[in-house]
């Protein structure tokens, strides 16, 4: 079976407002767009990458292709998105299976490219997609008129994988009128309703300035928290209820982790401490939803025009079991740092029996967090 992929990358960026294609723009030392068709290559069912781009780009993104081992060829796109790849359509030869990925998703993995070459091979199509966490709601004139079942809906990611047959007599009857803003939109309405396999929550769009974090000094930070454990509380980590026999003593809801983290950004800013921004002598505080003032905390820093890049943080407990909270942990943080899930690294240890902690008289946390500051 022969798997080609098309990677359009011929958009503007304009949400990302950084007066170029935002796929050029450096990650890490890397462009995103290299990032991608690395990410892509390193999945031994592609045998051919197709990058659309605009013509401003031809030559950069000609020699990032000259980076990865898999055999690409660029075409240059349309007005839209769709014209973009009905343009690559035309040099796909005779693919079996046609994988369309956004050059802004580089944290695409090997095992949700293989479900949808896979799922395509067996259905016809695979559309990779992850269950919504947020609610989702129908508004018209500001004012929310539907808020359909939750367990019906999916956000839609890439990669979309088709069999090659089909995406083609697809785009065929595509018309000057239509608006798709993707492959399976396509192929639902000329088709058949696509297949949806599962994706990664990890596999964000970078979309926004704040996705990039490009041109500023980076500072990192330290913060420290410990609340003791006492029955008769919940017990409220990183946003999360643990189920627990005890809980965490505090002013607020007591969640030590997202102390802890939310010290670690404004040390990392230079701008004082918990105490110092929400003291618990206030009664304002007293129960306070700590992922609230986390979100408080992140829009300070934007103000301050800096980017939170990562945040890190080490749990100390030595009951109850925290791993299998930790991806939920990750999840509610990265919402409220405005990061992706996979820039929020949760551990968890104990102490060996060793004291407050070991002791079971405490839960404390350690939290790092890297941010950037505009130059
Ligand atoms: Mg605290």
């Amino acid at each position: 079976m022969n798997t080609v992929a098309i990677v359009p990358a011929a958009g503007k960026g304009l949400r990302a407002n950084l007066g170029k294609n935002k796929l050029l723009a450096v990650l890490d030392g890397k462009t995103v767009l290299e990032r991608t068709l690395c990410a892509l290559s390193s999945s031994p069912l592609i045998s051919h990458i197709i990058v659309v781009v605009q013509q401003n780009d031809f030559d950069a993104v000609q020699e990032l292709c000259t980076r990865i081992p898999t055999p690409s060829s660029l075409v240059l796109g349309g007005q839209t998105r769709t014209q973009s790849v009905a343009n690559a359509l035309s040099l796909v030869g005779d693919a079996d299976i046609i994988l369309v990925h956004d050059g802004a998703r580089p944290y695409v993995t090997k095992e949700v490219i293989a479900r949808c070459v896979n799922g395509a091979k067996e259905n016809g199509s695979a559309i990779a997609a992850v269950s919504p966490v947020d609610t989702i709601a129908v508004t018209e004139g500001g004012v929310i008129t539907q808020t359909p079942n939750r367990d019906a809906l999916v956000c839609v990611q890439t990669p979309q994988a088709f069999r090659a047959k089909e995406l083609q007599r697809a785009y065929q009857q595509v018309q000057p009128t239509d608006v798709f803003t993707d492959d399976a939109s396509v192929y639902a309405k000329y088709i058949r309703a696509p297949y949806v396999v599962e994706g990664d929550r990890t596999n964000v769009k970078l979309t926004h300035q704040n996705d990039f974090a490009i041109g500023g000094a980076y500072y990192c930070g330290t913060g420290f928290d410990v609340h003791p454990l006492v029955e008769n509380r919940p017990l409220v980590l990183g946003g999360v209820n643990v189920p627990h026999d005890k809980g965490l003593l505090g002013h607020s809801d007591a969640d030590a982790l997202t102390h802890a983290v939310m010290d670690a950004l404004l040390s990392a800013a230079a701008l004082g401490d918990i105490g110092k921004h929400f003291p618990d002598t206030d009664p304002t505080y007293k129960g306070a939803d700590s992922i609230e003032l986390l979100k408080h905390v992140v829009a300070m820093l934007r103000e301050k025009g800096v980017a939170i890049w990562n945040v890190s943080a080490t749990l100390m407990a030595q009951r109850p079991k925290l791993a299998p909270f930790i991806p939920q942990m990750q999840d509610v943080l990265s919402r409220a740092c405005e990061i992706p899930a996979c820039r929020v690294g949760i551990g968890a240890t104990t102490t060996e029996g060793l004291g407050i902690v070991g002791q079971g008289q405490g839960i404390a946390v350690h939290a790092t967090a890297l941010i950037v500051k505009e130059n």
